[in-house]
């Protein structure tokens, strides 16, 4: 049986035009005029663009860090994004200390069984890069993993060093893996920590001023030279400032393989959020910090030029009432993290879109071809074409709305966006051909998200 999404405005990274899709067997077998027929199930679409579900490459759903563990499983996570009109994602499975990168994906695998709603691939944080671990990196493709996570910062638990890097990154590049990098320095960011609480300083804006946008760019930096020396791909994750944009800049105009993100958070918000009445700034606490109004600016213009090519969440929710209390009194235990997945793409939209900032097909490059293509998926999801997956989100894109948490749907008690305004919302999701989401309502079945096989 096939379904046709019928009189809707198809939007690609290339072009918008008015355009049916029709579906067979969960993947758009045709796009065209007119490709309804008797017996065809039709979504009218009529007033409605018909965009790409969105990629997220960006995610921590249940994932232990500083003494919790993040407030979305692969349910209510899940189901967030879905509303938000997101239909995969990639999560970061971190590797347990002392353990192999094979028994950490099983254990992200558990995490997953039977709860997920949209489809979902893994990345693997390398934290522990013992020599048989850098081994470990070659297997990984035909596990469907393409991509591992090195971090350069949070000493004593995430963070390598640059021997590892370089090994990680030699032995990525030689496996077709890419290796993305949390760029900030976290041996110059523990000296100012410390310093910081020696003086009393404990409340949440501290944990902007002792993560200078200077340690960023620095360790960006280092990471870009590594890899250009090795030839080795290089992606930058949550790009925050100017002086990391140009640290960047500098190795692609040399052609060297290294290609960045920026988060949506770091588009809206300033270091001075943190500094909001009481202990209200803790919701804004995230590594890197957000930095000045200038920043923002730079962003959006490395958005257009290409110099930054997807915009992820880096959704990694903590509630305020019950985890970000863990640091009052002490910025240092405060967990680190902001959710977004369901918000990405709406202030996106609303913000670059509407505010004339990039275009509708920019847009949908962003948040879904681009990521695709860049994680292994391209072909498959993150465009409205023959051949990829059906998973489409019909949007309303005159239909108002206000965000506020109260009505958001995953387990996080807040929203940075709380209160803001937006113009053009997702009304109806479908993954695979199928509807999961339709006028707010879900209609998925627990356990239908499919883990992604990634290609190198
Ligand atoms: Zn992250």
């Amino acid at each position: 049986m096939s379904t046709v999404i019928a009189n809707g405005t198809v939007v690609t990274a290339e072009a918008t035009f008015s355009a049916d899709v029709r579906i067979d067997g969960g993947v758009i077998s045709a796009v065209g005029r007119d490709l309804g027929g008797p017996g065809d199930t039709v979504i009218d679409a009529t007033g409605r663009h018909v965009l790409p579900g969105g990629v997220d490459v960006h995610t921590h759903l249940a994932m232990p860090s500083f003494g919790t563990e993040t407030c979305d499983d692969f349910s209510t996570g899940h189901l967030a994004a879905a509303m938000g009109g997101t239909t995969s994602h990639i999560d970061f499975c971190i590797q347990p200390h002392g353990a192999s990168l094979r028994s950490a994906l099983d254990l992200w695998h558990a995490k997953a069984a039977g709860r997920a709603l949209i489809d979902y691939g893994f990345h693997v944080a390398v934290t522990d890069p013992r020599p048989e671990v850098i081994d470990e990196i070659t297997t990984l493709p035909e596990l469907g993993v393409t991509s591992i996570k090195l971090f350069l910062a949070y000493r004593g638990t995430l963070q390598v060093d640059d021997a590892a890097l370089f090994s990680c990154l030699e032995r990525a590049r030689d496996s077709g893996v890419l290796t993305m990098v949390h760029a900030e320095n976290g041996d110059a960011i523990e000296h100012l920590m410390a310093g910081a609480i020696r003086r009393g300083e404990t409340a949440p804006k501290y944990h902007a001023l002792t993560r200078p946008p200077q340690l960023e760019s620095e360790a960006t930096g280092r990471a870009a030279a590594l890899a250009e020396v090795l030839g080795a791909p290089l992606y930058v994750v949550h790009v925050s400032c100017r002086g990391a944009l140009e640290r960047i800049r500098d190795v692609q105009s040399r052609g060297a393989p290294v290609t960045a993100e920026t988060c949506t958070h770091y588009l809206f918000f300033t270091k001075d959020d943190l500094d909001r009445d009481g202990f209200e700034g803790a919701k804004w606490v995230c590594s890197p910090p957000f930095r000045e109004a200038a920043d923002h600016e730079a962003l959006w213009a490395a958005l257009r030029d290409g110099s930054l090519s997807i915009v992820s969440t880096d959704h990694c929710p903590f509630q305020y009432g019950t985890q970000k209390v863990l640091g009052r009194g002490d910025f240092t235990r405060i967990p680190n993290g902001v959710p977004g997945i369901e918000e990405r793409m709406m202030v996106l939209h609303h913000a670059g879109v509407n505010g004339g900032r990039i275009t509708l097909q920019q847009f949908v490059s962003l948040t879904a071809t681009a990521p695709a293509r860049r994680f292994g998926l391209g072909g498959v999801k993150g465009s409205v074409t023959v051949g990829s997956d059906a998973d489409l989100v019909l949007w309303d894109l005159t239909r108002d709305h206000t965000i506020t948490a109260a009505t958001n749907h995953g387990a996080i008690d807040y929203s940075l966006y709380e209160g803001m305004h937006v113009r053009g919302v997702p009304v109806t999701t479908l993954r695979r051909g199928e509807v999961i989401v339709d006028g707010g309502r879900l209609i998925a079945a627990p356990g239908t998200g499919q883990f992604l096989q990634r290609r190198t």
